[in-house]
């Protein structure tokens, strides 16, 4: 393995600094090598000032040139081949199968950046000629250098090279990135492929960097420069809004898309739980303990109203959760965390323990199947926040019109999951209306985890899902977050984007005078 320390791109560490790290294999909490240097104040800065020296040259290449770049980077992902793949099994404990996947997941991703880039049509160009005089012409256009904050769980889908950096990438802006302290290695090996697209490409050398750091200052540092025009964020609560308060309280507020935690609730309606519940209860069994718990779209709750059936599932739902196979969570903070998480659930008024499974190994994630009745659900929002791992709370309603009340009470989450028939769609409008207003990703009988990446994904939700519940951190519309829209009034042709010249040279999709036209 060539582990160097690298800081940010091309310059590498002594590695004599204080503020030294290492990652921590979670199966047996075995420090790894090598340490990791925090960057200075300085090292930052210099990174930030390189990402907008490049700016001003990668703003101007072509969606086609963009496009190969992130092709490259793809490929050069692919070349890094077994080393990647077992460094961050060794760094996060997840499964050769899971990493495997993700790692198709996020060079797919890339790829489909590249494609949009290449059709051309995402910057939405707009044209005004019917009054002589002026001609109104407007397009998206990125916004510049963007900060990057990866999260612990997916270290490769939501890190380096995944969709916060593909998708500010394809809209035109640079990078900083600031690699996640539980993998820096899988960070830094990513960051070198991206540094060999950049090189092979001939794009600008700050198109990208990333700055190494277990500290909150590192993150800090890159919000509050003045250079950086907007943050891509997937992690806690605390750490989103923590970085979201930061920047709109800079002399320059900028826009945080924070994609935070969600408890993403699941209604079991009556005719689906008289029809099918022995297989909701393993679904939702599998759903809950996927990951060992760990994904933002993991069900944290189950809602349902009293019934025989609705007794039948949840005795089902408790011999499912015994016999669940525990895991490695990835970090020991998380499995802390995951422990004091649960204790706190269960201190509180009306909440009981109905199963859980063995405990298995070093920071081990076991099941838990916790529940509640609707009046303490109602009466306490604590119960509504996410606790990262295997656990979920089932909620009792007494009626059809209590469940409805619970779906109100929500705050906002990434998914809400309907189990249902036909008839029972009809009979619950008014909670489908509800549920709109709440989530994302509405999801008829199928579960929530898994997010499929393409044009029609929307992975984002009400605050405190997010930040922004105006776009996605999945899915091509995610570019959208990276650009604005700027006008252009009675300029010639020879000064415009191609996007916007007369004769349409791009042949992309554009509104002409009212009327989409290619
Ligand atoms: P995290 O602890 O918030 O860390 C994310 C990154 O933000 C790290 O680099 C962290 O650096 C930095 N950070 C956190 N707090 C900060 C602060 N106050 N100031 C400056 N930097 C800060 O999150 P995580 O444990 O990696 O990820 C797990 C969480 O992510 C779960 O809640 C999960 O649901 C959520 N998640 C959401 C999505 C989504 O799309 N919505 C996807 C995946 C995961 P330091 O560690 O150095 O502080």
């Amino acid at each position: 393995m060539n582990l160097t320390g690298l800081n940010f791109l091309g310059e590498k560490r002594s590695g004599n600094g204080n503020q030294a790290f290492r990652a921590v294999n979670p199966a047996n909490n075995e420090e790894l090598e090598p340490r990791y240097i925090e960057a200075t104040k300085q090292e930052i800065n210099q990174a930030i000032e390189l990402a907008e020296e490049a700016f001003q040259v990668y703003r101007h290449k072509s969606g086609a040139e963009k496009g190969k770049f992130l092709e490259t980077i793809a490929d050069e992902i692919m070349y890094l081949g077994d080393e990647l793949i077992e460094r961050c099994i060794a760094e996060t404990g997840l499964t050769r199968k899971r990493l495997e996947g993700e790692r198709a997941r996020t060079v797919n991703q890339l790829k489909l950046f590249g494609e949009v880039l290449v059709e051309g049509s995402w910057v939405d160009a707009r044209i005004n000629t019917e009054e002589s005089s002026p001609t109104i012409k407007s397009m998206k256009m990125a916004l510049g250098p963007v900060g990057v904050f990866g999260a612990s769980n997916f270290p490769m889908a939501f890190s380096v090279a995944g969709g916060d950096t593909a998708s500010a990438l394809a809209a035109g802006c640079t990078i900083v990135v600031k690699a996640h302290p539980a993998h820096p290695g899988t960070c830094e090996l990513v960051a070198g492929a991206v540094g060999k697209a950049i090189e092979k490409t001939g794009m600008p050398k700050g198109t990208f960097s990333m700055v190494q750091g277990a500290s909150k200052d590192v993150g800090m540092a890159i919000v509050n420069h003045p250079y950086i025009k907007s943050i891509g964020f997937t992690g806690s609560f605390n750490g989103g809004k923590a970085l979201f308060d930061a920047a709109v309280n800079r002399p320059e507020p900028i826009p945080v898309h924070a994609e935070m935690g969600s408890t993403n609730p699941v209604f079991l309606l009556p005719g689906a739980l008289k029809e099918n519940k022995d297989n909701i209860a393993e679904g939702v069994t599998n759903s809950v303990n996927l990951g060992v718990g760990q994904f933002c779209t993991k069900p944290g709750l189950v809602v349902y109203e009293d019934s025989e059936d609705a007794q039948n599932f949840r005795a089902t739902l408790t011999e499912q959760f015994q016999k669940a196979q525990p895991g490695t969570m990835l970090t020991p903070d998380i499995s802390t965390a995951y422990r004091k998480g649960l204790d706190n659930l269960l201190q509180q008024e009306g909440v009981q323990l109905i199963a859980n499974s063995e405990e298995n190994g070093t920071n081990s994630g076991n099941a838990h199947l916790l529940q509640v009745g609707s009046d303490h659900f109602l009466s306490n929002q604590e119960l509504e926040k996410e606790v990262f791992g295997p656990v979920i709370l089932a909620v009792t309603a007494e009626n059809s019109k209590k469940l409805v009340r619970i779906a109100e009470n929500l705050q906002g989450h990434l998914t809400a999951s309907l189990f249902g028939t036909e008839e029972d769609l009809e009979n619950y409008k008014d909670l489908i209306a509800v549920l709109q207003r709440k989530v994302g990703r509405l999801i008829f009988n199928g579960y929530p985890t898994g997010v499929a990446v393409n044009h029609a994904m929307i992975h984002g939700g009400p605050f405190p899902a997010t930040t922004d519940s105006r776009t996605t951190s999945v899915g091509t519309s995610a570019i959208n977050r990276f650009a604005r829209p700027v006008c252009f009034q009675n300029f010639p042709d020879s000064q415009l984007p191609d996007e916007l010249k007369d004769n349409n040279p791009l042949n992309i999709f554009r509104l002409v005078n009212g009327k989409w036209q290619q």
